[in-house]
């Protein structure tokens, strides 16, 4: 389970706030909106 690394607070998977763009997933805290993390393929996150 990930935990944001600048609000501290602990996140379910379904929590996180997703951007696609093209073949990239960008993951956002729902509290700080701070980036979490850029996935390559989307279909696997
Ligand atoms: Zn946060």
């Amino acid at each position: 389970m990930p935990t944001c690394t600048y609000c501290d607070r602990s996140l379910e998977a379904a929590d996180l706030v997703r951007h696609e763009s093209g073949d990239l997933l960008r993951v956002h805290c729902p509290d700080c909106h701070s980036m979490l993390g850029t996935y390559r393929e989307p279909g696997r996150f």
